[in-house]
C-alpha cells in the first residue's frame, strides 16, 4: 500500500465549504487504497489576523507567546478537517506538530526541523485512520516550548513528514495549478511548468516565489523526495519538483524557467565609510551576531579625494529598524557619515539552469528593463540566477517586461488564480 502526504494551504481551507471539499478529496485518495497523511494550514488569512491582533496588544510580542498564538490557527483547521472527514464515514485523527513528532530548534518564529519522530502518526495509519497534522509548528528539543517554522512553513512540515514516513510523494495543494514561469497574480500569461529541478526551485523560493517554502525544497532535495505542486480547486496535473529534468526535456529547456519577485526587502546604505580593511567585517559581524540575514551587498569604489565609500545591503523589511539601530551604534567606532534606509525597493530574479550555456541573458534582461523604463539599483548573480533591485512601484512592470523579453508568455491564458487574497 502506498503512502501519500497531502498538504492543503490556507486558501484551500478558507471556510466550511472549502473544508468539506478538501475532505472529499482526501477521502477519495484514501478510498483508492492509499495511506494518507494530511498537513493543513490555518484557514484563509487567519495567521495574518492573529499577528495583527498580537500587534494590537503589544508592539513587540514575545516570541514564545506569539508562537503559542499562531499555532492555534492550524489547530482549528486540523480539527475541523478531521470532523469533516469522519462525516464522510472514514476515521481521521488530528495531531499538533508536537504530537506528530516535529522536533525543532528553539528559535521562535523561524525554528528549524531537527528531527521527526512520527510514531503516533504511524500508529494511526496502522489502525486505518487518516492522520491530519497541524502545519508550520513543532516543539523545541531543548526548551520543550511550542515553535513555528516561519511563514509558509506548512510546506516544510509536509515534506519533513513525507521524508520521515518514506512516502512516495508529497502533494502540495494550493490556489494555483502549479509552479508557473512567474506569479500568476501578476502575469496572467505565465506558463505552468511541467517540472522544475530542486536547484531551480530553491532559487525561485529563495527569490520570493512563495508557492513553496524554501526549507521544504531544501528538505526534499536532501531526501530526493518528489513534490507535486497542484491546485485543490481543479484536477489538473500540477508541477513536479524533481532532481533532474525528465529525459528529452533538456533539448527544449528554456533558458529561463521562471521569474520571481520580492517586495519584502529593504535597503540600508551606509554613507561615507572609511575604506580600510576590517570595516565591512565589523559591520556585517554585528548584524550577523543579531541573527539578521542579509541578501545583496554592494560596495562602491571609494572616492579618490576622500577615501570614503558607500556600502549598501538588502535585508528583510521586518528586520529594518533593528538593523538600522545596530549599524547606528557603530558610527562612533567606524566613523561613517550617515545611514539611509529605503523600504520602497523590490527585487526581481530570473532563474534558469539554461543560463549556464547561454551567453547574453544579462544583456537581454537589462535591455528589457531599459525599454520598460525600470532603473536598476543593485545587481547580484549566481550560476543560474540574475537578480536586480529596483523601485517597488516598478516591480510588476519589470516582471511582465522580462517575461515577454524571454518569450515566456503563453499563447492562451492558463494561469488561473482560484482563491486566496495573496496576502
Ligand atoms: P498556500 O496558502 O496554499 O500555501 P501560498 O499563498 O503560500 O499558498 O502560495 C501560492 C501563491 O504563490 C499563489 O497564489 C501565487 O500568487 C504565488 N506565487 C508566486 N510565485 C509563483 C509561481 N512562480 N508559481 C505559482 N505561484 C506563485
Ligand atoms: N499559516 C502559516 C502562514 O500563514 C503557515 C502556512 O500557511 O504554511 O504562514
Ligand atoms: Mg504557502
Amino acid at each position: 500500500m502506498g503512502l501519500i502526504v497531502q498538504k492543503f494551504g490556507g486558501s484551500s481551507v478558507a471556510d466550511a465549504e472549502s473544508i468539506k471539499r478538501v475532505a472529499a478529496r482526501i477521502a477519495a485518495t484514501k478510498r483508492s487504497g492509499q495511506q494518507v497523511v494530511v498537513v493543513v494550514s490555518a484557514m484563509g488569512d487567519t495567521t495574518d489576523e492573529l499577528i495583527d491582533l498580537a500587534n494590537q496588544v503589544s508592539p513587540m510580542p514575545n516570541g514564545r507567546e506569539l508562537d503559542m498564538l499562531l499555532t492555534a490557527g492550524e489547530r482549528i483547521s486540523m480539527a475541523l478537517l478531521a470532523m469533516a472527514i469522519s462525516n464522510l464515514g472514514l476515521e481521521a485523527r488530528s495531531f499538533t506538530g508536537s504530537q506528530a513528532g516535529i522536533i525543532t530548534t528553539s528559535t521562535h518564529g523561524r525554528a528549524r526541523v531537527i528531527d521527526v519522530t512520527p510514531s503516533r502518526i504511524q500508529e494511526a495509519l496502522a489502525e486505518g485512520a487518516i492522520a491530519i497534522v497541524a502545519g508550520f509548528q513543532g516543539v523545541a528539543q531543548d526548551t520543550k516550548d511550542i515553535t513555528t517554522l516561519g511563514r509558509g512553513g506548512s510546506d516544510t512540515t509536509a515534506v519533513a513528514l513525507a521524508a520521515a514516513l518514506d512516502a512516495d510523494v508529497c502533494e502540495i495543494y494550493t490556489d494555483v495549478d502549479g509552479v508557473f514561469s512567474a506569479d500568476p497574480r501578476i502575469v496572467p500569461a505565465a506558463r505552468k511548468l511541467k517540472s522544475v529541478t530542486y536547484e531551480e526551485m530553491l532559487e525561485l523560493a529563495a527569490s520570493g516565489a512563495k508557492v513553496l517554502h524554501l526549507r521544504c525544497v531544501e528538505y526534499a532535495r536532501r531526501f530526493n523526495l518528489p513534490i507535486h505542486v497542484r491546485s485543490s480547486f481543479s484536477n489538473l496535473e500540477g508541477t513536479w519538483v524533481v532532481k533532474d529534468q525528465p529525459e528529452g526535456g533538456s533539448m527544449e529547456q528554456a533558458i529561463i524557467s521562471g521569474i520571481a519577485h520580492d517586495k519584502s526587502e529593504a535597503k540600508i546604505t551606509i554613507v561615507g565609510v572609511p575604506d580600510r580593511a576590517g570595516v565591512a567585517a565589523r559591520i556585517f559581524q554585528a548584524i550577523a551576531d543579531n541573527d539578521i540575514n542579509i541578501d545583496m551587498i554592494v560596495q562602491n569604489v571609494s572616492a579618490a579625494a576622500t577615501g570614503l565609500t558607500d556600502i549598501s545591503f538588502t535585508l528583510p523589511r521586518a528586520e529594518g529598524s533593528r538593523a538600522t539601530g545596530i549599524v547606528q551604534k557603530l558610527q562612533g567606532e567606524i566613523g561613517f557619515q550617515s545611514i539611509q534606509y529605503d523600504d520602497q525597493i523590490g527585487k526581481l530574479s530570473l532563474i534558469g539552469a539554461g543560463m549556464r550555456s547561454h551567453p547574453g541573458v544579462t544583456a537581454t534582461f537589462f535591455a528589457a528593463m531599459a525599454d520598460a523604463g525600470v532603473n536598476i539599483e543593485m545587481i547580484s548573480t549566481s550560476e543560474i540566477r540574475i537578480s536586480i533591485v529596483c523601485r517597488e512601484s516598478d516591480v510588476e512592470r519589470a516582471v511582465k517586461a522580462a517575461h515577454t523579453a524571454f518569450d515566456l508568455d503563453a499563447d492562451q491564458v492558463e494561469a488561473v488564480v482560484y482563491g486566496g487574497s495573496g496576502r
